[in-house]
């Protein structure tokens, strides 16, 4: 199990055949009616690895964490970036992949919890970033949701996903470098310019969804803090109570337009963070990997309507 660099870029693969004998629960489209065993359910805990932490009681858990039995990293191996020769640059695949079942209910989705079950998971998220991020040899956590077979999820069981690693990855360190200028952030200055445009979506005292200018999916948002914090852990209780009111008005939008989608968290150093949301309604082809330009069906002003539509 390696961790790869292409031969000039900065473009990283995991190589990982381990991953391909994951279960799956859907061959393409998900079919509730012959759903196969519920791995993520309570009563089933000795079928996923060693509990790591859970929200809940010695015998009921509402939110449980864990390792993910089919990993992308793992912490054996060495984390140190090797150079072969000139072309083959490499490391083991090394890291730390946390799977966090939501809920105990095996059909309930995030969007349809309430409102006290969503803040938990967000407290439970703060945590597990900030503990990730200080694993030995951890240089950057992703914390992200697959939702849905168009989204890479392969259990329909609400989870989300944590992956620290040891590499800061290249479109973090690009949005760090471009974000900041003279000490001065830009995504401050987007957030301004996007609060009075056909863009916004969603806005609290504390924080602004709007579709972002250039969007690359059918229906994107970003959920951002309108005055700078670089750091989701960092979010008090009042602060996270307001990431919450939107972050559930974006889901709840999701659920309706009913695709499969992605949210992660962009959470880094002194950038401006924000979270992500994906749907994945079209599928990228020959132009989008070829050229990395992206062909969108939609505009973002469009999405935006949907979005404030009540
Ligand atoms: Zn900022």
């Amino acid at each position: 199990m390696d961790l790869r660099r292409d031969y000039f870029l900065d473009r990283w693969v995991i190589i990982n055949p381990k991953r391909g004998l994951r279960p799956h629960q859907f061959t393409h489209k998900p079919n509730p009616g012959k759903a196969k065993k519920d791995y993520f359910a309570p009563g089933n805990e000795m079928t996923t690895p060693m509990e790591l932490g859970r929200v809940g009681t010695d015998k009921k858990w509402e939110i449980m964490w864990f390792m993910n039995k089919f990993p992308a990293v793992q912490t054996d191996g060495d984390y140190t970036i090797q150079r072969h020769n000139k072309f083959y640059t490499f490391s083991a695949s090394y890291g730390w992949h946390e799977v966090i079942v939501e809920t105990p209910s095996g059909t309930k989705q995030l969007y349809s919890f309430t409102k006290k079950q969503v803040m938990k998971l967000l407290r439970v998220y703060q945590q597990r970033i900030k503990d990730v991020r200080g694993k030995e040899g951890v240089k950057y956590a992703s914390l992200f949701k697959n939702h849905g077979p168009d989204a890479g999820t392969s259990i329909a069981h609400s989870h989300s996903q944590l992956i620290g690693y040891n590499l800061v990855p290249e479109i973090i360190k690009q949005k760090l470098k471009k974000s900041r200028k003279h000490g001065k952030c830009l995504y401050c200055e987007v957030i301004e310019a996007e609060k009075d445009s056909d863009r916004r979506c969603f806005e609290n005292e504390m924080f602004i969804a709007f579709t972002p200018y250039a969007s690359r999916f059918n229906y994107e948002i970003w959920l951002m803090p309108k005055k700078h914090i670089s750091d989701f852990s960092k979010l008090n209780p009042w602060q996270l109570d307001q990431f919450c009111d939107i972050f559930m008005l974006i889901l709840k939008k999701l659920k309706k337009i009913g695709c499969s989608f992605n949210f992660y968290f962009q959470n880094y150093g002194k950038m401006h963070f924000h979270v992500e949301f994906c749907p994945r309604i079209a599928t990228w082809a020959g132009f989008e990997f070829s050229t990395d330009t992206i062909i969108n069906s939609m505009s973002p002003e469009e999405a935006a309507k949907f979005y404030r539509d009540k």
